[in-house]
């Protein structure tokens, strides 16, 4: 589609399906373009329209928004969340008042030097509150875009972002951009939703690259995961023939502070040292298959190996060590890998026995 066959495309949509009736499109002025702009930043339009009633009924102007007590304002905002948009929304109003004589500047770079507004807000208010064209790029209109273009590269990236700008830019008609935007805000909340796009209602279905791929979920890119630092553990689930399985605890602090786990060696040849403290003698050993278990800030590769042990004593000395029975397990708080661990281990000696576990 040519950037006039989109927007005539989505300017019709409008015309029939298209949202008109919600409190701030009507009696509309750039004030309450903004309110409400900076209200459905993080949350729901069905959530806003209670608050932006009660919030325009008790300051209507953006004079009576500079001048209301704080305490006022984040009484309004209550419920709503991230109150940074509360104050920024006031001092906002306050140079607005001060600077531009109670007037919103006509001019998208004017618009986002003001606190709270960035490129995008600031092209809602411009395109919506007073016919300019100014592209817009929140998070539904980025949606829609990366999917009609099949954008590469995840969206918070400044070169992907900068694609996507250039894309707004380029299908942004000149006349009415009111509507247009409008329209392009309620395409991503409705149609081009996260995870189930109707494209078959959607006026831009022809010409979507990520629609004619088959592949509208795989954008916009999510942003990348960090590759998280790797550790290496060997376990050893020391198994002795009534079915139990030796396991510590782990220090009150720390990584799974307070919880039983299997012991931790950093090479096979310290489990002499692990048999002889427990008085443990080793029979057949059988590597099982490895297990990665992830934290926050790095991705332990546990390398377990499931170990006979012949003739073990059937109580531990130490207190923070006990034989774990596998078919009758107590009730103890074991760490996730290890609790898959321990279930592998009753699978793997079932079979060895040939019973059922
Ligand atoms: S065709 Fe589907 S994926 Fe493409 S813009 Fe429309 S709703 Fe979104």
């Amino acid at each position: 589609m040519s950037p006039a066959q989109f927007s005539t495309a989505v300017l019709d949509w409008y015309d029939s399906h298209g949202r008109k009736d919600l409190p701030w499109q009507q009696g509309i002025t750039p004030y309450r373009v903004w309110v409400s702009e900076i209200m459905l930043q993080q949350t729901q339009v069905s959530t806003v329209l209670g608050y932006f009633d009660r919030f325009m009924a008790a300051l209507p102007t953006v004079n009576d928004l500079a001048t209301a007590p704080e305490d006022e304002v984040l009484h309004l905002w209550t419920g709503l969340g991230y109150y940074t948009r509360a104050r920024n929304l006031q001092k906002t109003a306050q140079i607005v008042m001060r600077e531009h004589a109670g007037e919103f500047p006509r001019d998208v770079d004017q618009l986002t030097e003001l606190p709270g507004i960035g490129r995008s807000t600031a092209g809602a208010i411009a395109s919506l509150s007073m016919g300019l064209r100014a592209p817009i790029l929140d998070g539904n209109v980025k949606r829609v875009l990366a999917r009609y273009v099949a954008q590469e590269g995840y969206p918070g990236e400044p070169k992907v972002a900068k694609q996507l700008w250039d894309v707004a830019e380029r299908f942004t008609p000149q006349a009415r951009v009111n509507h247009y935007t409008q329209a392009m805000m309620d395409l991503g909340a409705t149609l081009c939703t996260r995870s189930k796009p109707s494209c078959l209602l959607c006026p831009l279905k022809s010409g979507c690259q990520a629609h004619l791929l088959g592949l509208e979920i795989r954008y916009p890119i999510p942003k990348p995961r960090k590759t998280l630092p790797q550790r290496r553990t060997l376990m050893p689930i020391l198994a002795n023939h009534q079915g139990e399985v030796l396991l510590y605890r782990r220090p009150s602090s720390g990584l799974w502070g307070g919880l039983w786990s299997l012991p931790e060696l950093d090479n096979l040849q310290s489990l002499d040292d692990l048999a002889s403290r427990h008085g443990l003698q080793l029979g057949t050993r059988q590597m099982q298959a490895e297990l990665t278990h992830t934290f926050s800030h790095f991705q332990l590769a546990i390398e377990p190996w499931l170990i006979q042990v012949d003739a073990a004593p059937t109580a531990v000395a130490e207190a923070d060590w006990l034989w774990y029975n596998l078919a009758t397990p107590p009730r103890l708080g074991l760490a996730a890998p290890v609790k898959k661990l321990l279930k592998r281990a009753a699978d793997a000696l079932a079979a060895n026995t040939g019973e059922t576990p």
